[in-house]
């Protein structure tokens, strides 16, 4: 899936349209998640037909698009899809009970509902909610995409503007132009020191802004918490702290975003294949002590770019158990226990004393190429052998199925 965004222009009245299509969509899914709560045991076609029942007593919810309020409800019941899972999983902690919604901030549309002009680079809204044409502001070209590869329709409200995702279904390697064949490989691993160390014995650093707008943030966040009243209408002073609260927030997450995309598309454009541990971020922020180091955001943010760009440039990405690759020796395969401070890797093999990332980016890569006969070259070069998908999960079913071919 391909997401092209377009900031939306248009008049405050159909702003304030779309203000209410979002209402419309979170009336629909608090309504449904309340019907399974009610109804015990009921199935997704029972709240399928719920949703044509609300639709025929509510008209502002016949209003709106149909494909949206079934999107409404399919989000309702993927909520309460996970929690099953969970639940049968017998996973330790929280379950992830259905939540009600207080602050939707999209509506979606499938293939009904709107009509894009390509060359005007206009959107129009055809449903009951009267949106309108609004225009797109971006500098992506409409045009090297099949009107039909548009699956869905997403418009999003974020602090002060309005978004919209034209959400496309594209063989991403249709329309990148491949890359040479680098014969490099290389592994990462998260630091406590570091942003990750890679297994050719490089380090990048944090970026500093972090720390710097993370202060900035909290300063922000205790103002806006300071004029906040319990139970009473919220003041004009209050609103405008949260407003900026939110903008701070939204320019950090774009940083991170920004910085992971690049630190990323580095790593997949210089090799071949890109190994990197799998790691769950729930184990991470449950040890408080590491969860302050671990910028566990910023972490899960580059897994997601580089298995992105991995698939997007046909290049292998890797991820493997985590099991004892800080504490392995990557030379004699011994167990080296250490400690969270202890920095570096000493082994009596004779192995020279390494940094602990770096013997743990060894440990990663030896375990992404061991797998599988140890011989990665050939398959690298052919990377049709491996299918659609180029994101390999070791240990997992996906890995299995793959070799299996
Ligand atoms: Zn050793």
């Amino acid at each position: 899936m391909f997401i092209l965004e377009y900031q939306l222009r248009g008049k405050e009245s159909q702003f304030r349209a779309i203000d209410e299509s979002i209402k419309t969509v979170q009336f629909v899914r608090n309504k449904c998640l309340r019907y399974w709560e009610d109804q015990k045991g009921i199935g997704q076609k029972d709240i399928y037909k719920y949703v044509t029942a609300l639709r025929k007593e509510f008209s502002f919810v016949k209003d709106l698009n149909s494909t949206a309020c079934q999107q409404a409800c399919e989000r309702t019941w993927t909520a309460i899809l996970k929690f099953y899972t969970n639940c049968k999983k017998q996973i330790p902690g929280k379950k992830g009970y259905p939540k009600y919604s207080k602050r939707t901030r999209s509506v979606e549309f499938k293939k009904s509902g709107w009509k894009l002009n390509r060359n005007t680079k206009r959107i129009t809204f055809t449903d009951g909610k009267n949106i309108g044409e609004l225009k797109l502001i971006g500098s992506r070209d409409l045009f090297y995409f099949q009107q039909w590869q548009i699956q869905r329709v997403r418009i999003i409200r974020r602090v002060n503007n309005y978004f919209v995702q034209l959400i496309l279904k594209l063989d991403p390697r249709d329309i990148t132009p491949q890359l040479e064949p680098t014969k490099q490989c290389v592994a990462i691993d998260v630091g406590l020191k570091y942003f990750y160390a890679d297994s050719n014995g490089e380090t990048v650093e944090c970026p500093k802004y972090y720390r710097k707008s993370e202060k900035r943030l909290n300063k922000l966040n205790r103002r806006k918490s300071k004029k906040f009243k319990k139970g009473q209408k919220q003041s004009k002073n209050y609103i405008k702290a949260r407003k900026k609260y939110a903008k701070r927030h939204l320019k950090i997450s774009r940083q991170r975003e920004e910085f992971a995309k690049e630190k990323a598309l580095r790593l997949i454009q210089s090799n071949d294949l890109v190994a990197y541990e799998d790691l769950k971020v729930k184990n991470l922020v449950r040890n408080k002590k590491l969860a302050k180091s671990i910028n566990d955001v910023a972490w899960s943010l580059l897994r997601k770019w580089i298995e992105y760009f991995g698939l997007k440039y046909g290049r292998l990405t890797i991820a493997v158990p985590p099991h004892y690759t800080t504490s392995d020796c990557p030379s004699c395969g011994k167990r080296v226990k250490k400690s969270l401070s202890t920095r570096t890797h000493i082994c009596d093999c004779g192995i020279p004393v390494l940094d602990r990332d770096y013997a743990g980016s060894l440990n990663i890569l030896k375990k992404a190429t061991s797998g599988h006969g140890g011989s990665w070259s050939d398959e690298i070069l052919d990377l049709n052998a491996w299918g659609d998908s180029t994101s390999i999960l070791i240990g997992s079913n996906t890995c299995q199925s793959k070799s299996d071919r």
